[in-house]
Formats: C-alpha cells, sequence, structure tokens
C-alpha cells in the first residue's frame, strides 16, 4: 500500500503539519482504517494549545473518526469483551473510533464498569494517533459498527460531541428543564435529543450570537439567550459545554432546588468564587470524564431514532488548521468535519 497522509501536532502552541507516513499495519486486535472522515472536537483545540498534559508527541490529533475497515489485524473476529457483545469486523465495514482508544479492563474502574475512569487508558488522537488523517489503526474492542445515516462527515461528530454529550446528558439526570451553556457541536446533538424526549430545553450562547440561537431554536430549544441571561424558569439541569469556568455560578443560579450542573468539557477556566448560598440546598457540581462503550452502544442507537441530524462544515483535511482557527473564534454553526 502507498503511503498515508495526516496532519501532525509536533509541538504543542504551533500548528500542525502536513507529514507523509508509510501506512501503519494492525497489530494482535487492532484494526487498520480507510477514514472517510473526522470530527473537530474542542479537545483538539485545547490539545493544540499545550492545555492537555502529556500528549504523545508527535500525535496525529482527531477522535471523532469514520472509517472502513482496510486490513485485520490478527484475532480480531470473534473478539470477545466481558459484559459487551462485539461484533466481529468485516473488510470494508463501516466503523467509528471514539476518544476511548484503550482500556486495561484490570483496575478497580474497569471492573467496576467505569473503564471511562481507567487507570491506564490510552486516549484517541491525545496518547493514540487519531483521525487527521487517510488512514488510522484503531483497537479492535473500541470500534463500533455504524448504521445511522450513511453521510460520513455527518455521522463523524456524533462520535465525541454525541457520545461524551450523550454522557453528560445521562449524569443531568431526568427533570424537564434542561438549560445547555455553549451551543456548539455536543449541544446541538443534546437539544434533539432532549426535545425528542419532550424535555424543555434552553439554550445558552455567547451575548449576542444570533446566529447559534437560532441553530438552537430550529433543534428544538424552546429558548436561546445569553448565558448571563436568566431562564424564563428555573432549571432543573445545566449542561457546561463552554470550556469557560465563570459559566458554573452563572448555571448554579439558574438551577432550582436539588438541580444539578455537569461540566462537559475536558478542560475548562478556573472556576471564580461564589456564594455557598448558591451551592446550599442540595445543588451539585460534576464533571463528566471521557466515555464507556455502553454509552456509546446506547448513544448509537437512540440517535437514529431520536432523528438526529448533526449541521457540519466540510474542510479538507489539510485545512485542519483553519477548521481549529474557525472553531476557535466561534464561526462554526454545528460541527467542523475533516474530509481527507
Ligand atoms: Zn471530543
Ligand atoms: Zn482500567
Amino acid at each position: 500500500m502507498a503511503g498515508m497522509r495526516a496532519m501532525v501536532l509536533e509541538r504543542p502552541g504551533s500548528p500542525l503539519v502536513l507529514r507523509e507516513r508509510p501506512v501503519p499495519t494492525p497489530g494482535a486486535g487492532e484494526i487498520l482504517l480507510e477514514i472517510a472522515a473526522c470530527g473537530v472536537c474542542r479537545t483538539d483545540l485545547h490539545l493544540v494549545d499545550g492545555e492537555l498534559p502529556d500528549p504523545k508527541l508527535p500525535i496525529v490529533p482527531g477522535h471523532e473518526i469514520v472509517g472502513r475497515v482496510a486490513e485485520l489485524g490478527a484475532g480480531v473476529n470473534g473478539l470477545d469483551v466481558k459484559g459487551l457483545t462485539v461484533k466481529s469486523l468485516v473488510l470494508g465495514e463501516r466503523v467509528g473510533v471514539p476518544w476511548l482508544g484503550h482500556t486495561c479492563q484490570a483496575c478497580a474502574y474497569c471492573r467496576d464498569g467505569r473503564e471511562n475512569l481507567c487507570d491506564a487508558p490510552l486516549f484517541t488522537g491525545y496518547t493514540r494517533d487519531g483521525g487527521y488523517a487517510t488512514h488510522v489503526v484503531a483497537d479492535a474492542r473500541f470500534c463500533f459498527p455504524l448504521t445511522g445515516s450513511s453521510d460520513d462527515a455527518e455521522t463523524a461528530p456524533l462520535l465525541c460531541a454525541g457520545l461524551i454529550g450523550w454522557r453528560s446528558y445521562r449524569m443531568a439526570g431526568e427533570g424537564r428543564a434542561l438549560g445547555l451553556y455553549g451551543f456548539g457541536a455536543a449541544a446541538h446533538i443534546l437539544a434533539q435529543v432532549a426535545a425528542w424526549q419532550g424535555r424543555r430545553v434552553y439554550a445558552f450562547t455567547r451575548a449576542g450570537d444570533v446566529a447559534a440561537q437560532s441553530l438552537a431554536k430550529s433543534l428544538g430549544a424552546v429558548w436561546a439567550g445569553g448565558s448571563e441571561e436568566a431562564p424564563p424558569e428555573p432549571l432543573d439541569a445545566a449542561i457546561i459545554f463552554a470550556p469557560v469556568g465563570a459559566l458554573v455560578p452563572l448555571a448554579l443560579k439558574a438551577v432550582k432546588k436539588g438541580g444539578r450542573v455537569v461540566c462537559g468539557g475536558i478542560h475548562m477556566s478556573d472556576i471564580p468564587s461564589f456564594p455557598y448560598r448558591d451551592l446550599w440546598e442540595e445543588r451539585q457540581i460534576v464533571s463528566v470524564a471521557n466515555l464507556t462503550r455502553e454509552d456509546a452502544h446506547e448513544f448509537l442507537a437512540i440517535a437514529p431514532q431520536a432523528g438526529v441530524k448533526t449541521t457540519v462544515t466540510r474542510y479538507p483535511l489539510v485545512e485542519a488548521n483553519a477548521a481549529l482557527a474557525d472553531l476557535r473564534q466561534g464561526r462554526i454553526q454545528g460541527a467542523a468535519v475533516l474530509i481527507p
């Protein structure tokens, strides 16, 4: 096989560079994928900006990968994972690769069904090479057959914005009034699921971001406004997707007694201090880390039922730096997706 192309982060704080490499060979339990699309996640921005500790360098970012199986490593078919049925993968099959790239299956968290907190994990596009490329090798046990929308670019954002969004959503509980702070890739997916489930979605954006607010309303939000505004009714729960710590005390003020504020991102600016009375009455602040494969199976089944349709902006792979810049500047409605 000829070489592959990848956009590589060699040093945090510097732009990605296009590199040609030999196509890697999948090891035991791994598959080689020919990538069709890879979503651009805010986590990639944090990685490029050096806000995440200890990346493997050089690293190919990208953990919302849609691709087709090009080669099977030894032992992939018939692979069995305790508690989860893993479908055998076949050549040419369309699969998705998420952020969670590998877990140890041995630590207390893995044994306890909380592999999202594994002590020795690998993360796609952070500690193992990801999808800003034409090819990637992935652990077959962490790849998911994709049966929903046949559009590869529109499917890619489901792999992180969808999956970790879904984990955040479940963490928010069953309340009917739900606030979403930061109406980007994750919120634009979750709003559709929440509306489908009959919840009232309140979308909070940067003040004056009329485009994001009208996208939110078109996707089922009953109200959209600036983050500083009080919602028309007290919220049962709020999920913060924007990496802005100042939103935590704001969201806390917007939730009712017993309400919960879920921080859905991997990195956030510092949270300013706030009066204890804003937390009192059993309000809670929690964070969400990573995902389990169970989250993925659940969400990938629910998304098509809920009729989730993503809004995407496509960029050629070599324009990855432009896509990241647009995400940083808040110029993207929905999600950015790289096409090799
Ligand atoms: Zn992500
Ligand atoms: Zn583990």
